[in-house]
């Protein structure tokens, strides 16, 4: 108890934080100590996901008594349903794609080259297997005290999991989401992307309902890998939220790659017949003989765990209400990662987490998540990398006449003996006379692997002279960016 009062005073220091801080921490703090059967840690983290761990290690490492709750595998959406399998997933389209320029690069392979979903499969739940024991193993070198079981908060204001009572005066929230499931009849016969990692063999024709990363991301993973794929998009373009190069960019490409993208249409209903198969009823006609649907319209927070109780509040779609320091609503519980609904991918959870851990226990009171120039990828047919302001963003906040745009489209060398040609297109957004970059945008072979180094530049404030005075790579495509003109 001693130790935690004097924790819970540092942290009040260390946070500046005001009287009814320290109020409301020693309050939590004498009620769990009433509690004869209460359970006193100095930060409890609910969610073992990206976020989550990343927390509370990096908290431990201060000397507090930390405890992590998980209901679920050890690593959270991105090891176990996420990053890591879809990763795996990606190389094995990319081995499909690449197969098909052996004969162009002089390989004569003669035969059909036999591919089984169900042994990358094995490798992959392997794979995921050691990881969920290497987070396991991390948390216990880390001193972290596991948690298992479904966390939620108790009227009297503690954490319940199975029946035990838990407290801290610093409480964090890293529950993440899950995929949404639209409410139109018989879509419980479609799968999510949870759905597509338990698939046992590839589908022969599969329809993907969603215009967003994991629509784009799965639809082209089936597609390479052999499937009969087409893609209902509501509108007329994919990744609509992103620069118009790239949604055009992308729509275009899936179509060139055989993937049927159905525009403009909604799914009304759904139904299985007696064989298996499933029928989708559009408002753009029927689609029939479907093997696997697939839902990737987004995901919903996982927040349902009576954050009314505590005086956490959620905004309209669920997502945990933050300020700029994670802090929710109520003193002392902070909330990041997905369950936010802001910028849902694990190195914006794991980079809030670790600073949140900083500021409440290394005297860091004004670190905070930066959550501009967050780079992203899509792993689409070839990849997305982007980083920055979209041209219709840069434009609304700066104005069109402060803008400066330079556009590439080039077939890459790579693609110069092959009979599939995929054009790269690349953007950059500079503002002002000094022509500062805040956008870039490409999508193209080695896009992915190509961007970190170019948001750290953009990140540092980088302008159009200062790529330009780089020396080129030469034969890349990424030296196209520092020779744009
Ligand atoms: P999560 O990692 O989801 O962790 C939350 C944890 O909390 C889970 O383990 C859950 O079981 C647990 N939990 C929930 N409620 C409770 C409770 N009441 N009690 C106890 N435990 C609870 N991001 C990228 O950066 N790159 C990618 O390539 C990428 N690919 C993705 C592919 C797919 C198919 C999906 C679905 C997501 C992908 N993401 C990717 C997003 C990324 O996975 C998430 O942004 C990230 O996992 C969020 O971390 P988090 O800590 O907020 O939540
Ligand atoms: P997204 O938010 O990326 O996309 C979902 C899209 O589906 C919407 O933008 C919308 O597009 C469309 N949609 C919404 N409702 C419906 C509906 N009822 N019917 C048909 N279409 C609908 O969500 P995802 O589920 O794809 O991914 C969630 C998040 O996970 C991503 O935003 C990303 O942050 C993260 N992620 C990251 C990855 C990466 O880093 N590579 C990979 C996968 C996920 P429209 O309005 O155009 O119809």
């Amino acid at each position: 108890m001693q130790i935690t009062m004097h924790v819970c005073l540092d942290a009040d220091q260390v946070t500046g934080g005001i009287s009814l801080t320290r109020v409301s921490m020693i309050a939590r703090i004498l009620s769990a100590s009433m509690s004869s059967s209460a359970k006193v840690f100095d930060y409890l983290v609910i969610g073992g996901g990206s976020g989550g761990i990343a927390s509370a290690r990096r908290a431990a490492e201060f000397g507090i008594r930390v405890a992590l709750i998980e209901h679920g595998r050890l690593g959270g959406t991105c090891v176990n349903v996420g990053c890591v399998p879809k990763k795996v997933m990606f190389n094995t389209a990319m081995h499909a794609e690449l197969l098909h320029d052996h004969k162009s690069y002089g390989f004569n392979l003669t035969g059909e080259a036999n591919f089984s979903w169900k042994s990358i499969k094995a490798s992959r739940d392997d794979y995921i297997k050691r990881l969920n024991g290497i987070y396991d193993a991390n948390l216990k070198k880390s001193n972290v005290e596991r948690i298992n079981g479904h966390a939620v908060f108790t009227e009297d204001k503690f954490v319940e999991v199975n029946g035990q009572k838990y407290s801290a005066p610093h409480i964090m929230i890293a529950t993440g989401g899950k995929p949404i499931v639209p409410s139109v009849p018989g879509a419980e016969y479609g799968i999510t992307s949870d759905g597509f990692f338990e698939l046992e063999d590839l589908p022969k024709k599969v329809v993907v309902v969603g215009a967003g990363y994991i629509a784009v991301e799965l639809a082209g993973i089936f597609n390479a890998l052999g499937s009969d794929v087409s893609l209902c998009i509501r509108y007329d373009k994919a990744l609509r939220t992103f620069d118009s190069m790239i949604s055009e960019n992308v729509t275009a490409l899936m179509e060139d790659s055989g993937i049927k993208v159905c525009k403009n249409t909604s799914v009304k209903s759904v139904t299985k017949a007696d064989d298996g198969t499933i029928s989708l009823d559009t408002n753009t006609g029927l689609m029939s003989d479907v093997d696997c649907l697939l839902w990737a319209i987004g995901r919903t927070p996982n927040s349902d765990i009576r954050l009314d109780n505590v005086g956490v509040e959620v905004d309209k779609y669920g997502n945990i209400a933050v300020d700029e320091y994670q802090n929710t609503t109520a003193k002392g519980i902070y909330a990041l990662g997905d369950v936010c609904g802001r910028a849902l991918l694990t190195p914006v959870a794991i980079a809030a987490g670790r600073k949140l851990a900083h500021r409440l226990f290394d005297n860091k009171p004004d670190l905070k998540q930066d959550y501009n120039n967050i780079p992203t990828v899509v792993f689409s047919h070839p990849p997305i990398g982007t980083v920055g302001l979209t041209e219709a963003e840069a434009e609304s906040k700066y104005g069109k006449n402060s803008l400066k745009i330079y556009q590439s489209k080039f077939v890459p060398l790579y693609n110069a003996v092959t009979e599939n040609k995929t054009q790269t297109v690349m953007k950059l957004i500079c503002v002002g006379s000094e022509e500062k970059i805040v956008g870039l945008h490409m999508q193209g072979v080695g896009c992915d692997e190509m961007l970190q180094g170019f948001a750290v530049a953009i990140q540092m404030g980088a302008t159009k002279t200062d790529f330009d005075s780089t020396v080129a790579i030469h034969p890349t495509s990424a030296e196209e960016l520092v020779t744009l003109r």
